[in-house]
């Protein structure tokens, strides 16, 4: 279909309404009144939807979560998911994040990409097949959450709650083009250890990051050992170390490099620095006790294999293991361990691995948060027509679909993938400071999304 013209006739109001959602603030606050997720929130997906009445849509706002605007009649509906609060800013931006301004061709604004401007090239491109009047055989259904960046309030209160029916197939712009057709489980726990010693040990902040920094407290006669083994543990690790006296004990401290957890060979895990040279210390205590343990069941391997998770799979590759955080709580160590599953494989399965592979050790298995894996074929209608799509558009023949362990807006409903927005060779500047647009790229955006929700619709 050639829907160049309309594109170029719609442009400047396409770009003053990202300006118009972007100028809102709607990073969460405290909930007031009928606003569950604060002021901001309510406001940028009201001002959506009514953007989308002065189109003359249907829409329908339920009670400030989430909204959703419809779009010709059929028995089958194409969905389409996004989110209209935003991540906080930060400082260093070069125009107010909440004034979005336009610099050498760039739009700034918080928002622009994730995920106020890729929506409202949707709602675009929804006008526009409306003005074209053709015909559709689908209903296009736009669902739009007021809490994505915390905690899914919005798509729980609406499919869960309200019960409305999910779309039988949808795609969220909330990504990377070209198209996620899976994302591997995401599966956190502790591995908890009881401790009688005075043991310090610390490191890392989260469970989906590779710890960057870490530290243990170590008797101070160990000093002339640590001195020696500093440069060939930082070989081995690949962390800087560093020493102090404190207090009369040794301060070790490891620098690694953070990463996220999807990826654990991006970074370089601090927490694993600590651990190898307190076992190569061999002090003889609770604390080389815990290393040991460390060293055999977690080690340098970031796919679980030494702790009995070695799952793997043809279409999302093999689980990766973090170990995102230790602390040392109420006599107690935790080390705080994110895997991500392959799609063929529950959590629970890998649960029942590292249990096994616990028994008779000093460590047990604590806190267990699972999200599973979403996955729809490549073959489906759904995967084939948006790579299409994609490669016509692009010309990027090459171009195939991906699964990751990332966690996108597409697992809250089945059947979903995620479909762009950033483009192969587009800055991703989601959750960073000076998020911007180049205006340029809205011409792909819009041929991409319009001709994506026809043929899914037609
Ligand atoms: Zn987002």
């Amino acid at each position: 279909m050639d829907f160049e013209a309309k594109i170029r006739e719609d442009r400047e109001s396409l770009v003053e309404d990202i300006k118009k959602l972007v100028s809102i603030n709607s990073v969460e606050t405290d909930p007031e009144e009928g606003m569950p997720f604060g002021r901001g929130p309510a406001e940028a997906l009201q001002c959506f939807l009514t953007l989308a009445e002065e189109m003359g849509f249907q829409t329908e706002n339920f009670d400030n979560y989430a909204g959703h605007i419809d779009f010709g009649e059929g028995d089958e509906t194409v969905g389409i998911l996004g989110h209209m609060d935003v991540v906080p800013c930060g400082d260093g931006w070069v125009c107010d994040p909440f004034c979005p301004e336009v610099i050498d061709g760039k739009l700034y604004g918080r928002g622009v990409l994730d995920n106020k401007g890729p929506m409202a090239v949707c709602l675009h491109a929804l006008k526009i097949l409306k003005e074209m009047g053709l015909p559709l055989k689908k209903k296009v259904r736009m669902i739009i959450g007021a809490n994505e960046e915390t905690n899914w309030g919005c798509v729980d209160y609406y499919f869960n709650k309200k019960k409305i029916t999910p779309p039988q197939i949808s795609f969220t712009p909330d990504a990377e083009f070209p198209l996620k057709h899976g994302e591997k489980g995401v599966f956190q726990y502790q591995l908890v250890t009881d401790i009688k010693e005075n043991i310090v040990l610390e490191g890392g902040n989260a469970y989906n990051s590779v710890a960057e920094y870490a530290y243990a407290l170590l008797p101070q006669e160990t000093e002339a050992k640590v001195e020696a083994g500093i440069e060939a543990w930082g070989k081995d690790t690949g962390c800087r170390y560093e020493y102090s006296i404190e207090d009369g004990r040794l301060k070790l401290e490891a620098f690694g490099f953070a990463a996220h957890a999807a990826n654990p060979q991006k970074g370089t895990n601090a927490i694993t620095g600590i651990m190898k040279a307190v076992q190569d210390l061999a002090l003889g205590s609770e604390l080389s006790d815990i290393a040991d343990f460390y060293m055999e069941k977690i080690g340098f391997n970031l796919y679980g294999e030494n702790i009995g998770i070695g799952l793997e799979d043809e279409v999302s590759g093999r689980l990766s293991f973090n170990v995102g955080k230790v602390e040392t709580t109420d006599g107690k160590i935790l080390f705080s361990i994110d895997n991500r599953v392959p799609v063929s494989y529950k959590c629970e399965e890998a649960q029942k691995l590292v249990e096994k592979e616990l028994e008779g050790t000093r460590f047990r298995f604590e806190n267990p948060q699972a999200t599973e894996s979403i996955y729809v074929p490549k073959d489906s209608f759904l995967v084939e027509t948006l790579m299409e799509v994609y490669k016509d558009v692009t010309g990027d023949a090459d171009a195939e679909p991906q699964v990751d362990g990332a966690c996108s807006y597409a697992r809250a409903l089945d059947n979903c993938v995620a479909f762009g927005a950033i483009l192969p060779g587009q800055p991703d500047l989601m959750h960073q400071k000076n998020e911007y647009l180049e205006l340029e790229q809205l011409n792909m955006w819009m041929k991409i999304y319009l001709e994506a929700i026809y043929r899914l619709a037609k």
